[in-house]
């Protein structure tokens, strides 16, 4: 069988430039769609940390005017990814996170630097590289998210390159609801959309552009990140004002769970912890969590029932309801070790709740890969009390790591974890502590329930196991994607 092949549109891939999830999603999932037939081509901008690491770049492709500038594509191989590295650096040659300014504002031409990876996007489903086209093009976010809307304003292909010229089947996929990709209006023209695409049933939203919108409007198939937060998104709570359109669609919308690298994140192997364990081996997390203690200038006490935090500091994670909730969390005789970096307010608290109980709270803001591997093997429990969460990948490597973990019911949360409830324990079949709504009291609530399970080592054990015998790797979901390709691409020949 000739494999299917996709081109995966993103801003983000792991491991050469990553700021969340979305980085973890596209650098794992072509490794696992290989096994599945699928030959996955990664088109990403040429940031300084992928033109710094590809090796024997061809360009492919030519544009001389790309919004202010020239720009070349250039076919390579990196981090076991084939990769199509936009070089273009009038708009992609910056220091620092690929959307903000080293000061934190983002880039003020942050619109026509996404347009402009969608536009070539665009142009590869167009058959601009001879020799290759995409059977589908999969736009991720809302960066990629004009890609679909060129795709379907231009029509065809390059005469010869497709029996009827039809073009490549797209595909949106929503890792979060929650960032529009909104520019002004006025810059219609400037990306060369058609003046009918500023309609309902076009881009427009609310007054603006949204980038994400032109993908969920014209995109022929939508998925999210897991089947839950499909659901909620077509809701006015949870919809973020796409929810009207989401259920219009809705006969094209689902959910695929997101996977973790299951060889990056093992416990048995991970150089990155201070001693290697598995589900026989479970005593060894002692030296983890005495590890993590002394990391984090916590006392060092194995009986202390240790909480850990990797997160975004911001009230999509409910961070404010932990802090409100960490008096709670002391009187139960527990510590927090706590890793991330957002909101400034909320880091501020959880640093001056370190210097008051520095014996019994940790806290690291920044971003530390290896440490996040020193948590999960360390901790005995991972919170995660997020207000909404599309899939959320901290509790899968939780599950993994033997660190329980302690979640709000929503989206990705409710769907990976399995409540310690008296039946699901009876069963044998619990994960994890699940609470709903996510509030402070709630949250409080199950921090007392899972501080009870922790003083029964039996069932603490249990919940361990059971976690670590979960499949979060990315062989179903990779299945999932490869059956959507398919049925997409039989319904269009
Ligand atoms: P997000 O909404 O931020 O994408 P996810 O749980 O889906 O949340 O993915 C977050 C990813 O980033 C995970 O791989 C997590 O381990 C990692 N991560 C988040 N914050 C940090 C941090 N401060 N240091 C190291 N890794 C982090």
């Amino acid at each position: 069988m000739t494999p299917l092949r996709v081109l995966s549109v993103a801003s983000e891939v792991f491991p050469l430039v990553k700021t969340g999830g979305l980085a973890d999603v596209t650098g794992a999932l072509p490794g696992a769609l290989e096994a599945e037939g699928v030959a996955v081509r990664t088109l990403i901008p040429g940031y300084p940390a992928v033109t710094g690491a590809i090796e024997g770049a061809r360009p492919v492709h030519h544009v001389s005017d790309l919004f202010g500038g020239p720009a070349r594509l250039l076919e390579a191989r990196a981090a076991g990814l084939d990769l199509l590295v936009l070089d273009a650096p009038h708009l992609y040659a910056r220091p620092g996170s690929p959307y903000h300014e080293p000061e934190g504002r983002d880039w003020p031409d942050n619109a026509l630097r996404f347009a402009a990876l969608a536009m070539v996007a665009a142009d590869i489903g167009g058959g601009a590289i001879d020799g290759y086209l995409p059977d589908v093009v999969h736009a991720h976010d809302w960066q990629a998210g004009l890609a679909p809307a060129y795709l379907h304003y231009r029509g065809g292909v390059r005469p010869g390159e497709h029996p009827g010229g039809a073009r490549p089947g797209t595909v949106m996929t929503v890792h979060n609801l929650a960032f529009p990709g909104k520019l002004p209006a006025g810059l219609l023209a400037r990306l060369g959309l058609p003046p009918s695409a500023y309609a309902i049933d076009g881009v427009e939203f609310y007054g603006t552009i949204s980038l994400l919108k032109a993908g969920l409007q014209f995109a022929d198939r939508i998925t999210t990140v897991s089947p839950t937060y499909a659901v909620e998104i077509l809701t006015v709570e949870a919809g973020m004002g796409f929810d009207g359109l989401l259920r219009a669609r809705a006969d094209v919308l689902s959910g695929i769970l997101n996977g973790i690298d299951t060889n990056i994140w093992n416990p048995a192997t991970d150089t990155r912890i201070a001693a290697r364990y598995d589900r026989a081996t479970l005593a060894n997390r002692a030296v983890n969590k005495a590890a993590l203690q002394a990391r984090m200038g916590l006392a060092a006490d194995p009986d202390a029932p240790l909480f850990a935090v990797v997160s975004r500091l911001t009230w999509q994670k409910g961070m404010d309801l932990l802090l409100a909730c960490l008096p709670a969390l002391l009187a139960l005789g527990g510590q927090l070790a706590l890793l991330g970096s957002g909101d400034a307010p909320i880091e501020a608290g959880f640093q001056a709740q370190a210097a008051a109980a520095p014996a019994r709270v940790g806290c690291i803001i920044g971003y530390d890969e290896a440490l996040a591997h020193g948590m999960q093997a360390g901790a005995d429990a991972l919170l995660v009390p997020s207000r909404f969460e599309p899939c959320g990948l901290t509790q899968m490597c939780a599950l993994r790591y033997g660190a329980v973990p302690v979640v709000a019911r929503v989206g990705g949360l409710a769907d990976t974890v399995i409540d310690a409830n008296p039946a699901a324990m009876a069963a044998g079949v619990a994960t994890g502590v699940q609470f709903a709504p996510a509030t402070a009291e709630m949250l409080e609530m199950a921090l007392r329930r899972t501080v009870a399970l922790y003083r029964e080592p039996a069932a603490w054990r249990a919940l361990q196991a059971n976690g670590m015998a979960s499949d979060v790797s990315w062989r179903g979901p990779a299945r999932s994607y490869a059956a959507l390709y398919r049925d997409l691409v039989g319904a269009r020949t």
